[in-house]
């Protein structure tokens, strides 16, 4: 665990990175930082703009550079900095990255002030498919279980 100190050199330099990268025109005003053993490990800031990229929102491009970093694609023991309360698809890929902590200075709420609203999409994800606004149906289930069950017995899969 990093001391108070530590907590808050780590989120100023995710509140720095989302500074600096918004006035030089990359994205939103979003940074993020990923920690491990009291070094960063990882950063990035909102890139969606810059790289054409939807995805590329600063606590997925952190945990990116992380696990590059790291060799891994599983971040346990380590915590992430972020300077806003991150979205349902940063929330995701934190909880996929196994990340032990989550940090953030913004709230849900300052960001939707300046027009990053995520409310919808909380309230989306948590609706049951035939509800949400995106249209989506199930197609040709037999095939995709057959690669299902192919993986299900690999032998020489890494699981995770
Ligand atoms: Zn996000």
């Amino acid at each position: 665990m990093p001391t108070d100190e530590d907590s808050l050199r780590f989120m100023r330099r995710a509140i720095e990175l989302s500074r600096v990268h918004m006035e030089a025109g990359e994205g939103g005003p979003f940074g993020a930082v990923v920690v491990k053993d009291g070094q960063i490990v990882g950063e990035g800031w909102n890139r969606v703009t810059s790289s054409h990229d939807p995805t590329a929102h600063a606590e997925v491009v952190a945990i990116r550079q992380a696990c590059q970093r790291l060799g891994t694609f599983q971040l346990r023991g380590c915590e992430i900095y972020t300077s806003c309360e991150p979205c349902p698809m940063c929330l995701g890929a934190v909880y996929w990255a196994r990340l032990d902590r989550l940090w953030y200075a913004n709230g849900r709420e300052d960001a939707a002030a300046i027009q990053f609203d995520d409310e919808w999409l909380y309230r989306e994800v948590a609706l049951p498919a035939e509800a949400r606004r995106l249209p989506s149906r199930q197609l040709l289930r037999d095939e995709a279980l057959d690669v299902f069950r192919a993986w299900a017995k690999k032998p020489d899969k890494t699981p995770y």
